[in-house]
């Protein structure tokens, strides 16, 4: 179909699975040139009833006198590291915790996740509930779109625009979060610290200690008081460290002398070695107990693709006002939707596209 050809308006007369089948691609890491952690999964440790009563020698000890429902309201105050120690103290524990309805609902749905908490060593002070939480909700805590990820320093869900848009859920070293927001080391251990971060063969990726900039700010408004008054320390702190950089330089007679980081790292978003890493694959269970991943929507990829290929619009208008700014459009092309959402997306926003359309049903074949 040409962009002059005006298609048939007859998406309300498509069934919601063609829809999806037509238009809908599958959620990957790579679908909108953002890169994202990926992680292979736990293996689930599951245990049936009667595996679990093979084992009936290996005793749970004093906690065996508890009924279940009191052991699991004390596990679910527990966090995932305490969680996890207590899975190997003997099977019979291990059998109640793994019985725990917001762990057993982790491992079977969400491995990645628990597997890149694990390598980061982020496992402690996350709550298995909280966690669960987050897998029973599918919305982005900051834009209430889908959210196909799962941010790992706080343990919460975003869609690709937050987590790509926003400097505040980016990672930075001790030594940036130091010279940014004149916080000590010390002080910088008591948010949660990501240890390297998650590898591709399900092995952490050794790097530096790394904590999300949001919590650091944070930290050093607590610490100073107010934004005002900690730009006044971090500036007189560079003032200071740059001044011992010159007078070092004119006295030295060779060797490399390094100059200090600027307190204005932030504002160079280019080059970010971290970015990505702070996230992982997330999905989401409704209430009857289905996983989906999200979707995104091809038709508006096409379209931005297209747009940025200098190549105009179809004649035909599917976004109105939107169509002649780029990054409105950009945005609407990195929207992930729920299975539920969108089928009504594509009525609302492609009906001028025929479903027999060769641009719109081809999936991309660089996923
Ligand atoms: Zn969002
Ligand atoms: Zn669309």
């Amino acid at each position: 179909m040409g962009p002059s050809e005006k298609p048939t308006p007859d998406l309300n007369k498509v069934s919601d699975e063609a829809l999806l089948d037509i238009f809908a691609a599958p959620i990957s890491p790579h679908a909108c040139n953002v890169s994202v952690g990926v992680v292979l999964p736990l293996k689930p440790t599951l245990m049936s009833e009667e595996e679990s009563n093979k084992h009936g020698a290996s005793s749970g000890g004093s906690l065996d006198c508890l009924p279940i429902e009191v052991l699991h309201l004390t596990m679910e105050l527990l966090d995932l590291k305490s969680l996890f120690h207590l899975l190997c103290t003997s099977w019979r524990v291990r059998a109640v915790v793994e019985a725990l309805p917001a762990y057993r609902s982790l491992v079977t749905h969400a491995p990645e996740a628990l597997a890149a908490l694990t390598q980061t060593d982020l496992v402690a002070g996350r709550s298995a509930e909280a966690m669960y939480a987050q897998l029973r909700s599918a919305e982005c805590v900051a834009c209430g779109n889908y959210g196909p990820f799962l941010h790992l320093t706080g343990c919460r869900r975003y869609c690709i625009t937050c987590l790509s848009t926003d400097v505040g859920l980016r990672l930075m070293t001790f030594p940036q979060a130091s010279v940014c927001f004149g916080v000590s080391h010390k002080d910088l251990r008591t948010l949660p610290v990501m240890h390297g971060v998650p590898g591709r063969g399900g092995r952490r990726v050794k790097g530096p200690k790394l904590v999300c900039v949001k919590d650091a700010h944070q930290l050093g408004l607590r610490t100073h008081g107010s934004e005002a008054e900690m730009s006044v320390v971090v500036h007189e702190q560079h003032a200071s460290k740059l001044a011992a950089y010159f007078r070092r330089r004119n006295a030295s007679t060779g060797g490399r002398i390094r100059r200090p980081m600027s307190p204005d790292l932030l504002s160079v978003i280019d080059n970010d070695p971290f970015d990505g890493c702070a996230s992982v694959q997330f999905p989401s269970v409704n209430s009857q107990g289905q996983k989906q991943n999200g979707v995104w929507c091809l038709r508006c990829r096409a379209l931005f693709d297209q747009f940025r290929k200098h190549e105009g619009l179809p004649q035909y208008d599917e976004y109105g006002e939107y169509a002649e700014n780029f990054v409105c459009l950009m945005e609407i092309a990195a929207i992930a939707w729920s299975n539920e959402e969108f089928p009504e997306h594509v009525r609302s926003a492609h009906s001028a596209a025929a479903t027999g359309d060769k641009d719109v049903s081809q999936k991309d074949s660089s996923e």
